[in-house]
């Protein structure tokens, strides 16, 4: 048994070095293919309930996400702040998604993907969507825009667990949201967290239900003047958090309901 464990973890060790050896060939194929990608992928997801090529599609959108990695997760503004401050080299690029799907006004926007590390230094050698190298100061400057926008911060990764972009997506356009909601769940996974509402501070002002119905997450609704959650709509990307001037609402853990985190003060 011990020696199957040792076998296990040598095997397991091998996938994980071959992992990293592919990361940068990954990277650069993502970046060269990404307008390419963003299109298809959820234009193809939206087609994955057809009777015979839809258990097809499926099935392929599953491997693809767990060979690969490829796939994103909302995180709240905290998560992508304290990534930010451990991480090394940024680089700030236009949004891949809006420019593709056009539901957002990219020309009004500044660039809102944040590529970091190995990411950073590819997207600035293939100058791919105008990416400039930035320093932490001026990603922690362009996280706090992005968050004074109400954008959803998503953490991105591909060919290893490590994280190769911090995005701040209008869930509109957003390739992985668009294939989450095509009903492909490894396109973009919820954030660990929910939101929840404080009667007692609460003014039923209904703009938080407002933004999470705008954004397709529609897990707010506003009944007889109180705040009602679907839980498993709220992806706990914490804008209505941002957007509620009573300070009613705070994400707790999806799972223990232990954890609860107040609406943070600028870090920049
Ligand atoms: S993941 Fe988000 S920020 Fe990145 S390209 Fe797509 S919508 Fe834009
Ligand atoms: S934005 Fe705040 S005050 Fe307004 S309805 Fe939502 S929780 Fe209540
Ligand atoms: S209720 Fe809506 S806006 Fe608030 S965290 Fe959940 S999904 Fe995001």
């Amino acid at each position: 048994m011990l020696v199957e464990h040792g076998r296990r973890a040598c095997r397991f060790g091998l996938v994980t070095k071959v992992r990293h050896l592919l990361r940068p060939l990954g990277l650069r194929l993502y970046a060269w293919k990404q307008d390419w990608l963003v299109f298809l992928v959820p234009a193809l997801a939206k087609h994955h309930r057809l009777p015979l090529a839809g258990p097809a599609l499926r099935w392929a959108a599953t491997v693809y996400a767990r060979t690969t990695y490829h796939t994103g997760s909302v995180v709240p503004y905290e998560t992508a702040r304290d990534l930010i401050l451990q991480g090394e080299r940024f680089a700030a690029a236009e949004c891949a998604c809006r420019k593709v799907w056009k539901h957002c006004d990219v020309a009004a926007m500044p660039p809102t993907c944040l590529y970091v590390g190995l990411a950073a230094d590819t997207w600035v050698k293939f100058k791919r969507h105008g990416a400039r190298e930035i320093d932490r100061v001026q990603a922690l400057a362009l996280l706090e825009y992005c968050r004074g926008e109400h954008l959803v911060h998503c953490l991105w990764t591909c060919t290893t667990p490590d994280v190769y972009a911090i995005c701040n997506c209008c869930p509109v356009d957003c390739a992985g949201m668009q294939v989450r909601r095509a009903g492909i769940p490894e396109g973009s996974q919820p954030s660990p967290f929910i939101s929840q509402t404080d009667p007692d501070l609460c003014d039923a002002c209904g703009l938080c239900v407002e933004f999470c119905h705008t954004y397709p997450f529609g897990a707010r609704i506003l009944i007889d003047g109180r705040i009602a959650v679907d839980e498993t709509r709220c992806v706990g990307c914490g804008v209505c958090r941002e957007v509620c001037a009573c300070d009613a609402i705070t994400l707790r853990s999806r799972r223990a309901g232990v954890y609860s985190c107040r609406r943070p003060p600028g870090v920049v």
